[in-house]
């Protein structure tokens, strides 16, 4: 595989110009072209300058490879990288504007009980750029422009843990909130982990203010560790310092993901725990009914519990809301969507 020249950011890539000895100018051409989605062979530049960009970049480092549109609106999406790997993404749409989940890496290597981007373990991390271009890609295709862009949020929430691929995940989130790009503001990005608590303390130094989110899914340590080995590196006191001094530093509340699993974390008992847990935190609990992962041996809860386990929270003075499973119609949770792909026989990576 060529590199990625998304993976660059504005001045980088007027280093590059001037090293081909081109004028200055042009990179803003290259920089805007780029934002807009474009492939290099599409760039508003002499051909010359295209072809030497070629050489050494892939044209279209991540490729819409199918669009799947379910009835409420939900559009999924499976994207081809250059080397032939593949991930998935979202877009949701809200009152308040479209929201975009994106993959951090091919596959995963946390390995929580529930999760189908984990079942194949990790594959490899993906480039900054590759992370930026599925935001660039479905933008395009939706046909937003950098003014009035088709996708408005962000959630690292697709395939991959955001912090074991630390200084591309960075990276992308420096170049996607900077000003004459696309200009996200950190404040409609949202970073979900698993709990890495060093990952987490060091993110706190990076004066990125986004919503800081953590998949909790238990309030002991025994029970996390049941379903997510990362458990047993660390303990939730210490992601709760972490996430504390996020706070401290970007005033920013954090969330915590709960997915909702019969027999393991969804009785009274758990709810009223979690709620003890958490008492008095600047935190949110999002809750979330299990996708059940064929698989896995996990079972999904009834929307009746789901709402009395909201409820228990709730009367505990804990801030929560249930989501909505959107899109269910065209296929369940993260990384289900490749991996059903893989099983009808398409090339793996
Ligand atoms: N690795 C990161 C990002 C993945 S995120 C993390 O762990 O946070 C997506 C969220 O969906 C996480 O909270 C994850 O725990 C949760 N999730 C994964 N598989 C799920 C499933 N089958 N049903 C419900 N939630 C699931």
């Amino acid at each position: 595989m060529k590199s990625v020249l998304q993976d660059l950011n504005f001045s980088q890539i007027e280093e590059l110009v001037l090293e081909y000895g081109e004028k200055k100018y042009r990179t803003q051409q290259i920089y805007l072209g780029l934002m807009q989605g474009k492939k290099i062979s599409e760039l508003p530049v002499s051909s010359v300058l295209r072809e030497r960009l070629l050489e050494r970049y892939e044209d279209e480092p991540v490729r819409i490879l199918k669009t799947f549109t379910a009835a409420d609106g939900t559009k999924k999406f499976l994207f081809a990288l250059a080397d032939g790997n593949i991930v998935e993404g979202v877009l949701m749409r809200y009152k308040y504007g479209n929201t975009q989940c994106v993959s951090t890496q091919v596959g995963c290597r946390m390995g929580c009980k529930f999760c189908a981007s984990t079942l194949n373990g990790l594959v490899r991390n993906l480039t900054a750029g590759e992370i930026a271009g599925q935001i660039l890609a479905v933008n395009r295709a939706e046909g937003g422009t950098l003014k009035t862009r088709a996708v408005t949020n962000v959630v690292l929430m697709g395939s991959g843990e955001p912090f074991d691929n630390y200084e591309n995940v960075v990276k992308f989130l420096k170049n996607i909130t900077a000003e004459g790009g696309l200009n996200i503001s950190a404040r409609n990005i949202s970073l979900s982990t698993c709990g890495l608590v060093p990952e987490m303390k060091r993110f706190a130094e990076e004066g990125i203010s986004l919503n800081m989110t953590v998949s909790l899914h238990a309030s002991t340590d025994e029970e996390r560790r049941r379903t997510m080995p990362i458990a047993r590196r660390y303990a939730i006191k210490e992601i709760l310092e972490a996430c504390n001094s996020y706070f401290r530093k970007t005033g920013r509340r954090y969330i915590f993901e709960y997915s909702l699993i019969a027999g393991e974390n969804a009785d009274e008992a758990h709810a009223l725990s979690l709620a003890e847990l958490l008492k008095g935190k600047p935190c949110h609990v999002n809750l979330i009914r299990l996708n059940e992962v064929e698989e896995r041996h996990l079972k999904t809860v009834s929307e009746k519990d789901a709402y009395r386990f909201l409820g228990v929270l709730e009367k505990n003075g804990i801030s929560a809301t249930l989501r909505r499973s959107m899109g269910n119609d065209i296929g369940g949770a993260c990384g289900q969507l490749r991996a059903s792909y893989m099983k009808e026989g398409n090339a793996d990576g």
